[in-house]
């Protein structure tokens, strides 16, 4: 028996200890849906091709288990068909992972944040359940899995699925396992400890996630390079990053991910998504080597760490704490111009080496290019030598940006970066307009003369 059921044709869930099933938009809800299964069992259609499954654990573990309806002493019970799914509810949570849960809420209290276990959070006509939920700072809610040896690993179908509804409803999967073969799965972001019986997990000890978390390791792609250029063979010239392994401790992982400075990321390399958890502020410097001047990385509130504050003076205290960075906001369209008055902006000077010697220089400034009087040109592509300076300028403030290690400094870097790559975008749309051109196709052939002549 289980007490919630999936119906596969209206697509909802039915809480059967509810009155009205849970949905009081559909009145006579029950009542229609039972006379129905009666009458499929009265015309001998087998269970597993009528409309409802096991909406509960299985449903959970990614198992279509049919059931089917009846009526005992007054009260609706729904019941699976077969054996091997209706023991999937009785198998008793091991011992293990209610440690886990016991100790994902310990640690998240430590360190200042709520959560719960067994949580159903409604998402439209279905829920999500969640083994542990932990309620972060700014809204964050971290929803942690905890898959162990236990179970075995057919139970563990639908991963991907259950994960990426959480995450689209707000909910940040986090998979923990003591088996090596689930951590080795690239559906979620898993991580790993060694297997332990529940006296050390739930005490206060070390526990250590083993994997599952990486530190990026930024260099630089010359011939000191430890790493091979992944791009090709020679050297590149410019940043990279690679993802170390790196042992961090589980109640760490509970409390940094509720605050977010560890976050989860994934990129593809082949055909295969990498997933791992790493610090925001190793997450925030991918997305700056990551980023081009049409890709923008995402815009971020930051604090000064010393000196005179950039903000206007406020009589309301500051949320953020003060060494954090706030959550960053999503992209900014590139028209939409960012706070940089007051800001000492280094000056997003061209690369001295780029400028072609032999044609003069015209100031980056967008008033002066309002006039649409002669322009001087590139030779062969006819692009206006003033665009072609804006994009070395822009180019070449991603470059430092990249070479960049300090936080500090990158976050001014990045900002001027940001002002540079504006600027050749506003001008190439201003060119490609009042020539009547392709915007696209302008910034196509004025990325390929500047990059391609440069190196
Ligand atoms: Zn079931
Ligand atoms: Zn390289």
């Amino acid at each position: 028996m289980a007490n919630v059921v999936w119906h596969k044709h209206f697509r909802i869930l039915l809480d059967l200890t509810r009155d009205d099933l849970d949905h009081p938009e559909f009145p006579g809800l029950w009542d229609l849906i039972y006379a129905t299964d009666r009458f499929y069992g009265r015309r001998g259609v087998p269970v597993s091709e009528r409309d409802l499954q096991c909406g509960g654990v299985c449903r959970d573990m990614g198992v279509e288990a049919p059931m089917h309806l009846r009526m005992r002493g007054g009260r609706r019970e729904a019941v699976h068909e077969r054996r091997e799914d209706e023991e999937r509810h009785t198998a008793p949570m091991s011992d293990e992972h209610k440690a886990y849960q016991e100790r994902i809420l310990r640690a998240a209290h430590e360190g200042g944040f709520g959560g719960d276990s067994e949580v159903r959070t409604r998402v439209g006509r279905t829920w999500i359940q969640t083994d542990t939920l932990v309620e972060g700072a700014d809204g964050r809610r971290i929803g942690w899995e905890v898959q162990l040896s236990t179970i075995d690993e057919r139970g563990l179908r639908g991963v991907r699925a259950r994960a990426g509804k959480a995450a689209k409803n707000g909910i940040t999967p986090a998979w923990h396992t003591d088996r090596l073969a689930y951590a080795q799965r690239n559906d979620t972001h898993w991580t790993r400890s060694d297997r332990l019986p529940a006296h050390l997990i739930a005490r206060n000890g070390d526990l250590r996630i083993v994997s599952g978390f990486r530190a990026l390791d930024f260099w630089h792609c010359d011939t000191s390079a430890l790493y091979p250029c992944p791009h090709g063979i020679r050297r590149c010239g410019k940043a990279h990053a690679t993802a170390k392994p790196r042992d961090v401790f589980f109640d760490d992982m509970v409390r940094q991910t509720a605050a977010g400075t560890i976050v989860p990321i994934q990129f593809r390399a082949g055909k295969t998504v990498h997933r791992y958890w790493v610090t925001s502020a190793d997450r925030d410097r991918l997305d700056d080597l990551d980023s081009d001047d049409i890709r923008l990385p995402p815009e971020r509130e930051t604090t000064p760490a010393t000196g005179a504050s950039r903000n206007r003076p406020t009589c309301q205290p500051a949320t953020a704490p003060p060494t954090e960075q706030g959550p960053p906001t999503p992209d900014v369209p590139l028209t939409a111009r960012p706070l940089l008055t007051a800001l000492p902006l280094q000056p997003a000077a061209p690369a001295a080496e780029t400028v072609p010697s032999d044609r003069e220089t015209v100031p980056p400034a967008l008033e002066q290019r309002e006039t649409p009087t002669p322009q001087a040109a590139d030779t062969t592509t006819g692009l206006p030598t003033d665009l072609i300076t804006l994009q070395q300028a822009a180019d070449a403030a991603h470059h430092k940006l990249q070479q960049l290690d300090d936080h500090h400094e990158r976050d001014l870097q990045r900002r001027a970066w940001r002002q540079a790559a504006e600027a050749v975008q506003d001008a190439v749309t201003h060119y490609a307009r009042t020539k009547r051109l392709n915007r696209y196709e302008v910034e196509a052939r004025l990325r390929q003369l500047v990059r391609h002549s440069a190196r």
